[in-house]
């Protein structure tokens, strides 16, 4: 097992990428704390895990973008396994627009919650990271790489994030900490879901399929991908198997970035 006696906080570890990853991570041994904003969401989490029978696993309810709760987060990790080796920055959130079409209050919330998120969580997990050498996993996006089209504050978000994980990497490398990101193409999680419904697609039905196959064809391998995917090039970054890479914005996105 890769992540055999190591503690993990994977934040918005309740659903989607970051349940795949929780549930990756206590396959290969380590002892996982998840964070989210929804506790009946974390209580389903958690459930759903001891059913496949892990036991090392709490919920910590709270919001990355708050001080006080990201701060909280950490502590409760580390007093409830005694230490922390890996630290996945995955809760975020998609909010759409222009310049022009997007709030002031749109752009805060995504900012906070996408990249100050990553900045505040950083921050109280380093203290503990120094003592394991651990690692750090971030969780930007192809938006973070390429723009995309009436996405300004998640595209302006996620790009921090990339330039966020690369300074990161030089600030803690001599420390023996390793930071890196992940940068997923279209990948099929509630978030997906949630974006089609502000963009009016049905729930089921000719035009929802005629969506997803539009998206399915960004991607050269003309598919969407799957939570588990990203979850297993997370694990990657998170282990010893990554040992020599730090700073690296790793793309899982079907050759997305490619064209
Ligand atoms: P999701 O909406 O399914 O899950 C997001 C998780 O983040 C939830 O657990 C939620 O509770 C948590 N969260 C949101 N705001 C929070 C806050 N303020 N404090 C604490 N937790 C919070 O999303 P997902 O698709 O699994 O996305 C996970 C990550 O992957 C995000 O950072 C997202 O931007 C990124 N990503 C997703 C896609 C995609 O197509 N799904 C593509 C590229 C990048």
């Amino acid at each position: 097992m890769k992540l055999n006696g190591k503690v993990a906080l994977v934040t918005g570890g309740t659903r989607g990428i970051g349940y795949a990853t929780t549930l990756l991570f206590c396959k290969e041994g380590a002892k996982v704390a998840i964070t989210g904003r929804s506790e009946r969401q974390g209580r389903k989490a958690i459930i759903e895990l001891k059913k496949e029978g892990f036991r090392d696993v709490v919920f910590i309810q709270g919001d990355v973008s708050k001080s006080v709760d990201a701060k909280r987060m950490i502590e409760i990790t580390v007093k409830q396994f005694g230490q922390l080796d890996i630290l996945v920055n995955n809760a975020g959130i998609w909010i759409g627009g222009t310049v022009e079409t997007a709030s002031e209050a749109d752009w805060d919330k995504v900012i906070d919650v996408n990249l100050k998120g990553t900045f505040l969580c950083s921050k109280f997990a380093l203290p503990y990271l120094k003592k394991t050498k651990g690692a750090i996993v971030n969780t930007a996006s192809i938006a973070g790489l390429v723009a995309d089209v009436e996405s300004i504050p998640y595209c302006a978000s996620k790009g921090g994030v990339v330039l966020l994980t690369k300074a990161m990497a030089l600030d803690h490398a001599k420390e023996g900490i390793r930071v890196n990101c992940v940068c997923p193409g279209y990948v099929m999680t509630p978030m997906l879901e949630q974006e089609m419904l502000e963009e009016d697609v049905p729930k089921s039905g000719p035009d929802r399929e005629k969506y997803l196959k539009e998206i399915a064809e960004l991607h050269p391998i003309g598919r969407i991908g799957e939570p588990e995917e990203v979850a297993k090039t997370v694990l990657f970054l998170a282990s010893n198997d990554s040992s020599f890479i730090t700073g690296t914005a790793l793309t899982v996105d079907g050759g997305y970035i490619a064209q």
